[in-house]
Parts: C-alpha cells; structure tokens; sequence
C-alpha cells in the first residue's frame, strides 16, 4: 500500500493530539540558569535525564558559573560526573567551554545557533535545546527520540538529525518548534519506543504511516 504525504491540517490534527496525550511535556533536565541548561544538557549525551539530575543536582551545589567550571581541570571535574557515560570527553568540554564563555563572550550564553556550536562540545541539538528553553526563541532539537519518532509518524522521511529538524519545521508553525520537541520526546519515551513501539495504545496511530503500513502488510499476507 502506498502511504500518502500527510496533509496539513492532519499534521495539525496529530499535533493537537500529542499535545492531549502530553500536557505535561517539558525539558526534564533540571536547571535555574541558561550556562546550567547548557551543562546539563551537555552531560545527558547518552544518558538518561533523571540521572544527569542526580548528578547536577550535587554539581551544581559545588559549581554554578562559567568562572567556576572554567578553572577546573578536566581530572578534577571527572571526579564529579564519573557516574554519566563519556564523562572524560564531557569534562574537557565543559572546562573548555566555560573557558571560551569568559574568554568571547563576557561569560554569558550566546543566543544564535551560530555562537552556541562554535562552543566545544556543543552541537546543533544542544544549542537547540538551550535556544527553545532558556531563551525561549524558537528552535526544534532533534535527539533520537525525535528522529524515530517523526520518521515513524511519517513527519520525516530521513537518518540525518539536521534534514529531520527542517523537514518538521517546515510543517509547523515556529511558535510551536521547542513544544513539538518535547511531544515527541515524551512519545518516544513513553509509547513509541524503540524496540517495542506499544501501537495498540498509541493515541495517533490514525495518523502514522509505519502503523498504516504494518496494518497493511498484516491484511494482506
Ligand atoms: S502507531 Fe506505533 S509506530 Fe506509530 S507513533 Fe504510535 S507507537 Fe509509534
């Protein structure tokens, strides 16, 4: 069965929906300033953000400002964030990176995607996530949830993070980028997950092209 592009309004329709299913979808990294979102969220590269949070929560008691982190070296800060995975490689970034905001940009977190990504460790769906939470301008990251999510749903047709990102944005209006983020996250985490994607409970399996096309294959041997 060939599955047709979804229109505009059902794209509109499958949003309302996830938006029912998740009123409660937000950033679940604990965080009360935009360099502690940007902390936090560096370190939840292949990590859970519930245990990040562990972790922050007692990091963030220690260490709160860039002029903090940027004095330590990077063996120190290990010490502190050795239960994350990756935690070398996140802790010469993070020491780097609080280094390189005092140094360009008089310690504070740029706001364009271009400033963020030159920062190390930072890449595009962390700067997303930082633009859309801390400054509220309107960005849509694209974690692995969200890529498996939109690509079974049939918004994304695509492996690359980047085209995923603009093939959504270009479907919804900017003023909802950062709320879809988090339905989609929050989706993926609770029903479409990746290896057992519970689709009998699924509240837009109307809408998804990956279940259109399993029903179809089932019906017709
Ligand atoms: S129907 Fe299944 S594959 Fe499609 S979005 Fe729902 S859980 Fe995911």
């Amino acid at each position: 069965m060939k599955v047709k592009r979804m229109s505009q309004s059902r794209v509109m329709q499958l949003f309302a929906k996830l938006a029912e299913a998740y009123p409660e979808a937000h950033c679940a990294l604990q965080h009360t300033t935009p360099f502690e979102l940007l902390i936090a969220t560096m370190l939840s590269a292949q990590c859970t953000d519930a245990r990040v949070n562990l972790v922050t929560a007692t990091l963030f008691q220690k260490y709160r400002m860039p002029e903090d982190f940027a004095v330590l070296s990077p063996q120190t800060l290990q010490e502190d964030i050795k239960q994350l995975g990756l935690f070398r490689s996140k802790s010469e970034n993070i020491v780097a990176t609080s280094r390189m905001l005092l140094e360009q940009f008089q310690g504070q977190i740029p706001q364009t995607l271009e400033a963020l990504i030159q920062l190390p460790g930072v890449g595009r769906k962390t700067a997303n996530v930082v633009l859309s939470n801390a400054f509220a301008i309107p960005a849509l990251a694209v974690d692995t949830h969200v890529r498996r999510v939109a690509n079974r749903l049939g918004l994304a047709d695509s492996p690359n993070p980047e085209v995923v990102e603009q093939q959504i944005c270009a479907r919804i209006p900017s003023s909802m980028w950062s709320q879809a983020h988090h339905w989609l996250i929050f989706h993926g985490r609770q029903v479409c997950t990746a290896r057992k994607p519970a689709c009998s409970i699924c509240p837009v399996s109307e809408f998804c092209k990956f279940y259109q096309t399993k029903t179809s294959a089932i019906l017709t041997g």
